[in-house]
């Protein structure tokens, strides 16, 4: 029997801002592929949550780095549902320097695992979702991305870079009812932010009108609206969810 659930692939999805945009997925209704590559028992977690709202789980291990194991990823997908409805490329790296003392390296490997792999997804996702004439893209981008920031070169090219690709989908896909959209996330409360200590925490907290941190949810609560009827007619855009930062 074909199954008429429909399905979410959501990558980086054992902790933070993918851990909640998945679940939230999951109450939403949708079945998750849940997507990890090292932290295996909060991603078992995260399954555990989202089939206690009902939702079928696939959990998926993969480098996104790899080509291959992003083609082995939707193809388990395909196998198991025959379709792909939401594709959210949420897994991202930093590795903040400043420019002078940024190793090439460096610069080119947040390059591919935030922007290539978002690029490999989107491709291998939207094959499936153009012959359900339906799909989802949402990229997660960052304000880093819309605005730049210092000691974030590599990291702000490659969410900047997923500004224009989410644009570029959005113009080619359209036809076949795909949209793709792009979030700009402000400061969010997760592993990635703990890793900046308080001072500078605080100096950032200074910055955001609503004079908080955003949490996961906040994210989580954006993708969801984004996948609903209420995102229909909403395409190529980037919406910042930053509590004002970015005013
Ligand atoms: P996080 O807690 O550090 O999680 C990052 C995720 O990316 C992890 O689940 C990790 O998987 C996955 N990942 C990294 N490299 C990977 C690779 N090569 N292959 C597969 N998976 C990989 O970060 P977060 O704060 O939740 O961030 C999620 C997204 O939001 C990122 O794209 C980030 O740039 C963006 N963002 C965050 C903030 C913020 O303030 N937190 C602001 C703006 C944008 P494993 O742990 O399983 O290895």
């Amino acid at each position: 029997m074909e199954n008429t659930k429909k399905v979410a692939l959501v990558t980086g999805a054992g902790k933070g801002i993918g851990h909640a945009i998945a679940v939230a997925l999951a109450e939403a209704g949708y079945h998750i592929g849940v997507h990890y590559r090292s932290s295996e028992e909060e991603a078992l977690e995260t399954k555990k949550i989202c089939e206690g709202y009902g939702a079928e789980v696939l959990l998926l291990k993969a480098d996104i780095d790899d080509y291959a194991a992003c083609e082995d990823m939707v193809q388990k997908i395909k196998e198991k549902w025959g379709r792909v409805d939401v594709l959210v490329n949420n897994a991202g790296i930093t590795k903040d320097n400043l420019i002078l003392r940024m190793k090439p390296e460096d610069f080119e490997s947040v390059i591919h695992t935030n922007l290539t792999s978002a690029f490999y997804l989107s491709k291998l996702c939207s094959s499936l979702m153009m012959k359900k004439r339906y799909g989802r893209i949402i990229n997660i981008s960052s304000i880093s991305g819309v605005r730049g920031n210092a000691g974030q070169a590599n990291y702000a090219a490659s969410k900047a870079g997923l500004i224009g690709l989410t644009k570029t989908i959005a113009k080619e896909l359209a036809g076949r009812n795909i949209t793709a959209n792009a979030i700009a996330p402000g400061f969010i409360t997760t592993d990635m932010t703990a890793a900046l200590n308080e001072e500078i925490q605080e100096k950032i907290k200074t910055q955001i009108p609503l004079n908080r941190f955003g949490t996961p949810q906040d994210i989580a609560k954006t993708v969801v609206f984004l996948c609903s009827e209420g995102g229909d007619y909403i395409t190529g855009q980037v919406i910042s969810v930053d509590g004002g930062m970015n005013i």
